[in-house]
């Protein structure tokens, strides 16, 4: 029996998949791996030393074939080229062949390599992601988005690859560092101001930084969310932008102090804050929409102020712009965002007006 377990199922046309968010869940894995005589686990040294024998314990549980550790130094600089010809070393290694599937166990960088070393491997094998971190069981484990870094830029090479499954369970987040835990706050943030007021009023009322089942119900609702955008634009053709809300500007803060400074989440909470300031200020958010949404990071130690017009020459070098223009993502109303294309010109102009110093 599966105890408190819910299935969001991702409606993808041609590769629908489910994700289910709580306990109990590795009893779900059997069918995936039937057949295979070793399963590649991605994972990196933190996770696997927290975690790694709790999942090797699952193969006597659920009858499972062995599941080999491919392990990688934890951290964002380690999600390059070098760290996937290990991966795809350890495949060859264990004969993966293309009715493999593999497990990437940790967070975004693990689930971005594992997941794009499985797009490549034999032109694309099947993966299951198991999120480790509250950022990818929010955010990057769902979606099929996979990429590694390279010296020209973040997630440059990259391929959309689904996964056959995810399994997130919350108990998992309670040894995440603070730091990490609050960064993944920032996404929940940016996906309850999408999604709905009752989203908001949840993550307003929430413990900050505790796991609980409050945290449980903000984590499926964060998925439901991102589950039905990425189904009805699979390849951000369209709606999915709506998900880079404060993203134009918090990419900007982490590329101008060189990725040091603050973790994706935190650049991601100042580019919110700004993105909601410019959105009031020209007219197009509710009043008082910014003043809401600091309070929302404030509750969750993410109210971070950096300037907004240091900004336009970052901004400029980002590869989501087209030409002159670039599409800004801003909220009509809490659950109302609207994509509007921007020319640099007039962002340049409006930033310089509304944040002078
Ligand atoms: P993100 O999901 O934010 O992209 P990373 O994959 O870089 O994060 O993981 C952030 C850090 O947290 C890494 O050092 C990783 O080893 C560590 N980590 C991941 N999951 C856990 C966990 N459940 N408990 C403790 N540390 C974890
Ligand atoms: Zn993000």
């Amino acid at each position: 029996m599966i105890l408190s377990m819910d299935e969001i199922e991702i409606k993808l046309v041609a590769n629908p998949y489910s994700v289910y968010v709580g306990t109990g869940w590795m009893e779900l894995l059997p069918p995936f791996v039937e057949g295979q005589a070793r399963v590649p686990v991605v994972s990196d040294r933190n996770v696997w030393r927290l975690y790694g024998e709790g999942l090797k314990n699952s193969e006597e549980v659920y009858g499972l074939p062995e599941l080999v550790p491919v392990l990688i130094q934890p951290g964002e600089s380690h999600k390059n080229m070098k760290t996937l010809e290990k991966i795809f070393a350890a495949f060859a290694e264990n004969e993966l062949d293309r009715s493999g599937c593999v497990l990437a166990f940790g967070g975004g960088v693990v689930g971005d390599i594992a997941g794009f070393a499985a797009a490549c491997w034999m032109r694309g094998v099947r993966y299951i992601q198991i999120p480790t971190t509250l950022l990818a069981m929010v955010d990057s484990s769902v979606g099929g988005k996979t990429a590694i870094d390279i010296q020209a830029g973040k997630n440059l090479v990259g391929a959309f690859h689904q996964p056959s499954l995810v399994l997130a369970n919350p108990a998992l987040l309670r040894t995440l560092p603070p730091l990490e835990f609050q960064s993944g706050m920032a996404e929940v943030i940016k996906t309850a101001v999408l999604s709905s007021e009752e989203l908001c009023a949840g993550i307003l009322s929430m413990e900050p930084g505790v796991v609980d089942p409050e945290l449980e119900c903000v984590i499926r609702a964060c998925v439901r969310f991102k589950g039905d955008v990425v189904a009805q634009d699979e390849h951000e053709g369209g709606l999915r932008k709506i998900l880079n809300f404060g993203h134009t500007f918090g990419h900007a803060i982490e590329a101008k102090y060189g990725f040091k400074k603050y973790t994706h989440g935190q650049a991601v909470a100042a580019g919110m804050r700004i993105a909601a300031r410019y959105g009031e200020g020209c007219g197009i958010s509710e009043k008082g929409i910014s003043s809401r949404i600091e309070a929302l990071l404030k509750r969750h130690g993410l109210l971070i102020e950096e300037d907004a017009v240091d900004l336009i020459p970052w901004i400029r070098n980002d590869k989501k712009t087209h030409g002159e223009a670039i599409d800004l993502v801003l909220l009509k109303y809490i659950g109302e965002p609207v994509v509007i294309p921007t020319p640099f010109s007039e962002l340049e102009r409006t930033l310089k007006k509304m944040f002078k110093k």
